[in-house]
């Protein structure tokens, strides 16, 4: 009877260890500052360019980007779900999509600062890393590698959350680490510009380290290993491939190339990836050269209702999301990962946004954690069973496309998933039986056999 009394003492305390810390990660709030509920279509918001709005609604609307009212709601919902974070992840994009002449460069700080002084308003006494997307800046995309007056000013605006080093680093090339705060840890986190590698970006495209920022995360990832620190890599745009298209990459090939090749060697401390940009909910897996799992990043939906205008991508809208996930305070390593939702529709219908629990990575997925193991495993699941994939596909547009993901959609996504690799995404696509060769390509060959044939005979 003892015996049995000290099993369940032991299952009890020594299976749930010490409460998990937590942290939000927020991304791609894309405030739309004329955001209006006007009876005239065309008079909603400029982020819908010439799409007719009907019947918009105070929290906003799907081919909109963020109302003020749907950003306050969301900072404020973090604070009722989860008011004392360990930190806040908040990855960029944070103006509307609109051309670059409705917008211009004072604009494009101003919505920074009122996000910042909303943030701090809400969290003054929380640590925010953030960074920056490719839509802050003006002309968007256009991040240079030097010192200008956009990162000055927002290095001005972050001064609270950074130290003395990452603002000096900031100002020349709008990345920067730092040490996370707390006597146990051991934890960095480490911010980084990836408009830098951005394929939209002219400025940086024929360099080989664009403000040599690959060479400095090498350093800052070796002397982490030397420092006995784990670290969290964080950022806007992320390498890979866009799961809601095909071949649809962000960085130039080099740069993906280097990207990974960094990863990889420093594996055994990073801890965790986080990126944005997507608006869409997903993940990226990285193998060690045996094909082991080393390594996820976790790409974290919008806020933004925002319905994508990219070619290819159909019904490309989401509900607005805001994530935490719970981490091992001293390895940093990722217990869970819990995303929030607000269905949109429904806000607008009720006149109140009711902020709710989406999923819980580990109760959807029956997985223990959220480590590269058991995000593998996540993996598997989603490409070998109907109802797993199911559920990821609804997850991924935060349950706004309750639609089927059929076959050609399965390999999309999970070859996105598997590959951030060019070369192993294209090799998925073309095993999977996908037409890696555009369509007009095939044909072309096609009547040049024909002709050659022809001429044969
Ligand atoms: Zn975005
Ligand atoms: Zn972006």
């Amino acid at each position: 009877m003892r015996l049995l009394t000290w099993l369940i003492f032991l299952a009890y305390f020594g299976g749930a260890g010490a409460e998990p810390g937590k942290f939000w990660h927020i991304a791609d709030l894309h405030l739309d500052p004329d955001y209006k509920v006007s009876k005239d279509p065309f008079q909603v918001c400029p982020s819908a360019g010439s799409q007719p709005v009907p019947n918009a609604g105070p929290w906003g609307d799907y081919l909109c980007d963020s109302p003020w009212a749907l950003i306050n709601s969301s900072i404020y919902a973090m604070k009722e779900i989860n008011p004392e974070p360990d930190f806040i992840l908040w990855t960029g994009d944070n103006t509307p999509h609109v051309p670059d002449k409705k917008l211009g460069e004072a604009a494009v700080l101003e919505i920074v600062e009122r996000l910042t002084k909303l943030i701090r308003e809400v969290f003054p006494d929380t640590n925010v890393y953030a960074a920056l997307g490719n839509h802050d800046f003006h002309p968007k995309n256009q991040f240079p590698v030097g010192s200008n007056k956009i990162y000055n000013q927002i290095a001005e605006l972050w001064k609270p959350w950074l130290s003395n080093e990452s603002i000096a680093l900031f100002k020349k090339g709008a990345f920067y680490s730092e040490k996370l705060p707390g006597p146990s840890r051991s934890g960095r986190i480490v911010v980084l510009n990836t408009n830098l590698y951005y394929t939209s970006n002219a400025l940086t495209a024929d360099m080989a380290d664009p403000g040599q920022q690959f060479q400095w995360l090498e350093d800052v990832l070796t002397n982490a290993s030397k420092a006995g620190d784990m670290v969290y890599i964080v950022g806007h745009v992320p390498p890979g491939f866009f799961e809601k298209t095909e071949n649809k990459a962000w960085f130039w090939k080099g740069f993906n190339e280097k990207y990974l090749k960094v990863v990889r060697k420093h594996h055994r401390v990073i801890a965790g990836q986080f990126f944005g940009h997507h608006h869409t909910d997903s993940f990226r897996m990285l193998y060690d050269d045996a094909g082991a799992p080393i390594s996820a990043m976790f790409i974290t939906p919008g806020v933004t209702p925002w319905k994508t205008t990219l070619p290819g991508v159909v019904n490309g809208a989401n509900n607005p999301a805001i994530r935490v996930f719970e981490y091992d305070q001293a390895t940093l390593s990722l217990k869970d990962m819990v995303t929030y939702f607000v269905n949109l529709s429904q806000a607008n219908a009720l006149g109140k946004p009711r902020w709710e629990l989406e999923y819980r990575l580990t109760e959807a997925f029956g997985v223990p954690d959220a480590s590269a193991r058991s995000m593998e495993a996540v993996l598997d699941h989603i490409a070998g069973d109907q109802g797993a994939l199911q559920r990821y596909y609804a997850y991924n547009s935060v349950s706004y496309d309750a639609g089927i993901c059929d076959e050609a959609c399965s390999t999309q996504h999970v070859c996105a998933m598997r590959q951030v690799d060019f070369n192993a995404y294209t090799a998925c696509l073309y095993a999977s039986g996908a037409d890696p060769m555009p369509q007009f390509l095939l044909l072309l060959l096609l009547a040049a056999l024909l002709v050659l044939c022809t001429l044969a005979l």
